[in-house]
């Protein structure tokens, strides 16, 4: 499939160049741009063909708001692995005096968040979190089934057009039996490579390691890699030697099952996997192959998003 686009990469260049072609709105957050009509356009209709995709497997959809009780992020562990990518949700709790300050501290130029406290929630890390409490006791059998789509916040600024704080995933959730999961995550790690593959992507698998914290962290991802729990399917984006990961398979084992306390029909300990594609990067990726007006991509490719 021959590509439109030049292989030189460059992040400041790439970013300049999606806000001159009106793809993408700076709005002065890192990692906070606005999405056009033709960004967003592109983003759907690859969305579609996965749902178009996954249609014969008969997933249950499941939508949730893009927060989280604090008390999940408590119990997955997630303050534990990732505290440097948290994003936490205050408010305001004061009487009127207090407010009259909080407002008055504003308006004088002065620091006043120190007048808010913590709140119920945060802000949702990735998009498969809500649905791991929602099973309970025993599975039906053959386990279970779900995706979603969602926000997800991370705090991690950075100029790079896809490197995100807000970003979408759309995610496949599968529970059940250890061989019955492990099965389906490499046999979608096919179907995503083929999928992506037939769009015109240059994308190849690896294994894969999260970004824990610190220098426990360390050895966590090792760990990580050593049992091949994660893998991602990557592509050159903003750089040829470092391809940008655009969808991630991640195999949990028991980690979810045990905390939530769900079992297979027979009793027996479940597992659970998930897969996500990052569908802003995915977008980026495919106007990185392409080029800017979706008009002019190859045949074969617009027929696939815009059947
Ligand atoms: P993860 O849960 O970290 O494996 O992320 C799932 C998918 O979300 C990745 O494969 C990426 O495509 C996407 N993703 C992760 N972090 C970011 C980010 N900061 N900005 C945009 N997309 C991201
Ligand atoms: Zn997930």
């Amino acid at each position: 499939m021959q590509s439109t686009q030049s292989n030189t990469y460059d992040i400041d260049g790439f970013y300049a160049d999606l806000v001159r072609h009106g793809l993408i709105i700076p709005t002065g957050i890192q990692g906070g741009y606005g999405r056009s009509q033709v960004f967003e356009d592109i983003l759907r209709r690859f969305n579609d063909l996965v749902t178009r995709v996954a249609e014969p497997d008969g997933a249950e959809e499941m939508m949730f708001p893009p927060i989280l009780p604090r008390k999940l992020i408590e119990t997955v562990g997630y303050m534990d692995n990732f505290p440097q990518l948290a994003g936490s949700v205050h408010s305001f709790y004061g009487n009127d005096a207090k407010a009259r300050e909080l407002s008055a501290r504003i308006h004088a130029g002065e620091r006043w968040e120190d007048l808010l406290d913590i709140t119920e929630v945060m802000l949702t890390p990735a998009a498969c979190y809500p649905v791991y409490p929602t099973f309970s006791g025993l599975l039906p059998n053959g386990g279970r089934l779900v995706t979603v789509l969602n926000w997800v916040y991370r705090h991690e600024p950075s100029d790079e057009p896809t490197r995100l704080q807000a970003f979408r995933m759309r995610e496949f959730i599968r529970v059940g039996k250890p061989d019955e999961v492990v099965a389906w995550r490499d046999a979608w790690l096919q179907r995503g490579l083929t999928l992506l593959k037939g769009l015109g992507l240059p994308v190849q698998s690896d294994v894969a390691s999260d970004p824990f914290f610190g220098r426990a962290g360390k050895m966590m991802a090792a760990n990580q890699v050593d049992q091949r729990l994660k893998f991602e399917i990557l592509v050159p984006v903003i750089s040829a030697e470092k391809p940008t990961a655009i969808c991630s398979f991640n195999w949990h084992q028991d980690h979810f099952s045990a905390k939530f306390g769900f079992r297979n029909a027979d009793d027996s300990v479940a597992h659970t996997a998930c897969l996500g594609f990052g569908l802003e990067r995915v977008t980026l990726a495919l106007i990185k192959a392409h080029g800017f007006d979706p008009k002019t991509w190859p045949q074969e490719v617009r027929a696939q998003l815009w059947p």
